[in-house]
């Protein structure tokens, strides 16, 4: 994998992970998942953030397009959360 420093997946060139992270982002009930607008900014906040790695936040280590999708995770930053 390349290291991309504030790249979300879908732009790190990683096809397969990016299709399976969506993949696991569908199978979030629709009652449990962030309205496409709120999915949007904070990925926008995840793009902006130092603690973004090639699509995973150093911070808790998951990837960030599957962790926002859901409407009651939260940004793990404790100290500056974003979203
Ligand atoms: S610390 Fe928060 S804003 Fe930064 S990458 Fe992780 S989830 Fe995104």
């Amino acid at each position: 994998m390349r290291a991309c420093k504030r790249c979300l997946l879908r732009e790190a060139a990683e096809d397969v992970t990016y299709a399976s992270v969506m993949e696991k982002v569908e199978k979030i009930p629709a009652h449990d998942r962030a309205p496409e607008e709120l999915y949007r900014t904070r990925l926008e906040a995840c793009s902006s953030c130092d603690h973004l790695l090639s699509g995973v936040c150093m911070k808790c280590g998951c990837y960030v397009e599957f962790r926002a999708a859901s409407k009651r995770m939260k940004c793990p930053d404790a100290a500056a959360k974003r979203w």
